[in-house]
């Protein structure tokens, strides 16, 4: 279960922890030789409440995002008024996707056909905007999320084949965790796995997949080496 409340920090540490992360971003991307534009921070928001999420929009983190799409609807509710552009970073139940899908731009956490179909259905009818990543279980870990690479590789065929498609759904490319528990080579590992899966099923599906959603508090840096172009930070920004 996610604990709304374990965090609890004043708007300057906040502050503080924002303007650090946003700093080893930076540095990270230029060891990498890579603009840092390239490389959005999206602010994992699940450990704190809506009050501290509202801290972190006023600060400058308007990019959000949320694991349960129920505690995405209560904060995106809590904060209408504000322009926040809600990511969704883990699984979508089925019934949810009717009412969680109008309320975010990009879902990091496509993890199969079934939700794909679902998540087709929606926006067919609503001609909402979305872009998808597909979750791929890259560390191949059983306890782990995410699709396996074959499943993935059925997905993108079948997308390929019925292409009468919707211009507003995309699948804009991959997210995958890194064994990060097991060392920061280990989750470089991964991340650089999930890139040449990329690359390859770039060329052979002949699709864009530019997004890379790969990177969390501890390994963050490693990410972006690796190619990250979304990196999903949430405890370091709370502490
Ligand atoms: C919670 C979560 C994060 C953020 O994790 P931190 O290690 O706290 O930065 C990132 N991605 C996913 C999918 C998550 O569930």
């Amino acid at each position: 279960m996610n604990e709304p409340e374990r965090f609890n920090p004043t708007a300057e540490r906040l502050t503080a922890n924002y303007l650090s992360v946003m700093d080893r971003i930076q540095s990270a991307a230029s060891r990498s030789a890579r603009p840092t534009s390239a490389i959005q921070m999206v602010g994992v928001t699940k450990y704190v409440g809506a009050n501290i999420a509202r801290m972190l929009v006023e600060i400058g983190c308007s990019r959000l995002a949320e694991s349960k799409p129920q505690m995405l609807w209560e904060k995106a509710s809590a904060l209408s008024d504000l322009p926040i552009d809600w990511h969704l970073i883990g699984h979508l139940q089925r019934n949810k996707a009717k009412r969680t899908i109008p309320l975010i731009s990009t879902m990091h956490s496509l993890d199969s056909a079934r939700v794909f179909e679902e998540i087709q259905k929606v926006t067919f009818n609503c001609d909402i905007p979305l872009k998808l990543l597909l979750e791929i279980n890259v560390s191949g870990d059983p306890e782990k999320s995410g699709m396996l690479v074959s499943d993935a590789e059925s997905l993108l065929q079948t997308w390929k084949e019925t292409s009468v498609q919707c211009p507003a759904l995309t699948i804009a490319g991959l997210m995958g965790m890194g064994s990060v528990a097991r060392g920061k080579d280990r989750a470089r590992g991964d991340f650089e796995r999930l890139r040449n899966l990329r690359d390859m099923w770039q060329s052979r599906y002949e699709m864009p997949l530019d997004e890379l959603s790969m990177g969390m508090s501890d390994d963050f840096e490693e990410a972006i080496e690796e190619g990250s172009t979304m990196v999903r930070i949430g405890s370091i920004l709370f502490q």
